[in-house]
């Protein structure tokens, strides 16, 4: 193909490109939230202040998800395990709140200079997602144990309310690898598969794609976890309009030894 052909090749690519975007992607953090208890109805208290339309994508913190079912404990209540203690002085931490990582943790890949772990879900994270920010001193926040069901549950409750089909992802900050700074992950999703699968597909040069799947719902809550903020921002909910809907699948956690990062560590701390 020459310089010609190549370039006409780019244009209709970038038309056809054109032609699938049609809307605008909008993006609105939910604002007027109040702080979020044990019992209370965040479908509702987010279809309240904010309509949604069919297609939708809403990001919820994991963090007002949590408080909301009461996945959280008052570090009074925690009685610290040796390993904790041990832990706790080498990382420098409150003995409880570790028991609390290790209580929320299957799996610890690494011990220090923080802890790493893997959840039940197959997320792995920092401190097991454990927070002590955004509620009262003294307590602590759980990731929700079952974080795909909570996504499919806000979705039908949603649904209920408002009639309208929409996608939902629960997010959390996460740390990552290799960069400083956090991002949002998506911790469970509904209405959507994780990953856009572009393996098959070809190029704007006709290579065909051989590696490429994009989390996207990772993406997303990336986009989410900047609109709300980390501190005092009163963000916890998000909604994306216009989002083109994709294909794939949703193994987005690596499983067992496909994970070669967390061989690597898992053997340096045996
Ligand atoms: P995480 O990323 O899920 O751990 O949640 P964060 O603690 O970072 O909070 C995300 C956003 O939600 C920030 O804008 C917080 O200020 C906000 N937020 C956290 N808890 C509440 C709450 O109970 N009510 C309201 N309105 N906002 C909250
Ligand atoms: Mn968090
Ligand atoms: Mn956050």
């Amino acid at each position: 193909m020459g310089p010609k052909e190549q370039s006409e090749t780019l244009i209709s690519a970038f038309c056809l490109y054109r032609t699938v975007m049609t809307d605008p992607i909008q993006v609105r953090g939910v604002r007027g939230l109040p702080l979020i208890h044990a019992g209370d109805d965040v479908a509702a208290l987010i279809c309240e202040r904010e309509p949604v339309e069919n297609g939708d994508i809403l990001c919820v913190a994991s963090t007002i998800y949590s408080k909301s079912k009461g996945y959280t404990k008052s570090l009074k209540e925690i009685t610290p395990g040796e390993r904790a203690i041990r832990l706790g002085g080498l990382n420098g931490e409150d003995p409880r709140f570790v028991q609390a990582v290790l209580d929320a943790s299957t799996d610890i890949i690494m011990e220090h200079p923080f802890i790493l772990s893997e959840l039940s879900f197959g997320h792995v994270g920092v401190r097991a997602g454990v927070d002590q920010s955004n509620i009262e001193d003294g307590m602590v926040i759980f990731l929700p144990p079952e974080p795909m069901k909570a996504a499919e549950d806000l979705r039908k409750q949603i649904l209920e309310i408002s009639k309208k089909n929409i996608g939902t992802i629960i997010t959390d900050t996460c740390g990552r690898s290799f960069r400083r700074g956090q991002t949002g992950n998506a911790i469970g999703w509904s209405g959507m598969t994780a990953i856009r699968d572009f393996r098959g597909d070809t190029d704007l040069f006709g290579h065909v794609l051989k590696i490429t799947e994009e989390a996207v719902v990772d993406e997303i809550a990336g986009f989410a976890n900047m609109v709300m903020g980390e501190s005092n921002n009163g963000v916890p909910a998000v909604i994306f309009r216009n989002i083109p809907a994709w294909a794939g699948h949703d193994n987005l956690y690596f499983k067992g030894d496909e994970d070669i990062t967390r061989r690597v560590l898992k053997k340096e701390w045996k």
